[in-house]
């Protein structure tokens, strides 16, 4: 796998001092509530429900068992979410003193794309999407060029790669850097919150029976009910963002369709990104298969240049759409996202182009 982006902005914020500290302090408070939810339902579960209530060896067993691997992988995921530092922007991207110079007192608009342009040439950055005029991406808080797919996270203050959202309930953006853990996150609380949904279910029913006679029968009954609330918000989310992996979309490129820049055309494509639903999935989880569902590092590219789908306006084919898969004859400028790339997902790549002609 190719290297991560090197740090580079500061990290900018208008308050200072006590109210820093407060405003910090407060964005862990969804943290702490996920928190608290998780040690109050160890306790519901395995103490009241496994220890105090189930008779059974081999069921207490299972339950235990099964139980806490699902903790172990849901809060594994859950620590690599919260604690991954998000991909930020390499330094190559950033307009230096003379440039911003220029660009700041450029006078036209005209002015302050000539800059642009001009910069971007000379560092020869992988930049093809633009914006809805068709100028290059510039962030003017961080004072540098924005690379493919990265936004700027007002939360965070700064320009992240692959920005797909912050997330409160994990204080941090969700990105480049650690959308799998994120995907891993969600699903492993949904099976968390649906085994214990499933195994509480039969106490639950001997309640309402009034054939439940242990101290601790209120802890059973909640953590019922507390498991199906969270495992229906979680199963919407879960599987929304599934279907943007296999669309290779971020949530903002769901809203906003991406517009890319091919040759001296501009045009919105939805699906630029997307190399088909495997290698979407490749792109996120990696190509060791064994290393797909536990949340350690395993995503392709180095979050600043993205294998594309090619948009090319002298094609045509039987269904009139414009659109076709890169080809190394057909599309120059897919070739230097590609080549940039790990040799796995160039794999991937020229398996798709194979198999995906159109
Ligand atoms: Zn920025
Ligand atoms: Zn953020």
């Amino acid at each position: 796998m190719s290297t991560k982006a090197t740090v580079m902005a500061p990290r900018f914020s208008m308050m200072s001092g006590p109210c820093k500290i407060c405003f910090k302090a407060a964005k862990w408070l969804p943290v702490l509530f996920i928190v608290t939810v998780v040690v109050w339902s160890y306790y519901a579960y395995v103490i009241q429900l496994n220890l105090f209530t189930v008779n059974s060896i081999m069921e207490k067993c299972f339950y235990l068992l099964v139980y806490h691997i699902l903790l172990l992988l849901f809060l594994w995921a859950y620590w690599q979410t919260i604690f991954t530092d998000i991909g930020r922007v390499p330094k190559q991207f950033r307009l230096p003193p003379s440039d911003l110079d220029r660009y700041e007192s450029a006078e036209t608009e005209e002015g302050r794309r000539a800059v642009l342009e001009g910069f971007t040439q000379k560092q020869n950055l992988p930049v093809y999407n633009r914006t809805m005029t068709g100028d290059i991406r510039y962030c003017e808080k961080c004072v540098q060029i924005k690379p493919d797919r990265c936004h700027h996270c007002s939360v965070c203050g700064e320009c992240v790669l692959k920005l797909d959202h912050h997330c409160p309930w994990v204080n941090n953006c969700v990105a480049f850097n650690n959308y799998k853990f994120f995907i891993l996150f969600l699903g492993y609380a949904l099976l968390y919150c649906l085994f214990i949904a499933a195994t509480t279910l039969q106490y639950f029913i001997m309640f309402w029976k009034n054939q439940l006679e242990v101290s601790g029968k209120f802890h059973i009954l909640f953590v019922f009910f507390v498991s199906i609330m969270f495992a229906i918000s979680l199963v919407s989310l879960f599987g929304y963002h599934i279907f943007l992996v296999i669309k290779n979309r971020s949530t903002l490129e769901s809203f906003r369709a991406p517009i890319f820049q091919v040759r001296s055309t501009v045009m919105q494509d939805k699906d630029g990104f997307s190399l088909g639903a495997f290698n979407n999935f490749v792109e996120v989880f990696g190509d060791n298969r064994r290393l797909w569902f536990l949340p350690v590092a395993t995503s392709l590219g180095d979050g600043v240049t993205y294998p594309q789908r090619c948009v090319d306006e002298d094609t045509d084919d039987l269904l009139g759409a414009r659109q076709r898969w890169a080809d190394d004859e057909e599309c120059e400028l897919t070739d230097g996202y590609i080549n940039n790339h790990s040799h796995a997902l160039e794999e991937v790549v020229v398996q798709s182009n194979h198999t995906n002609p159109v």
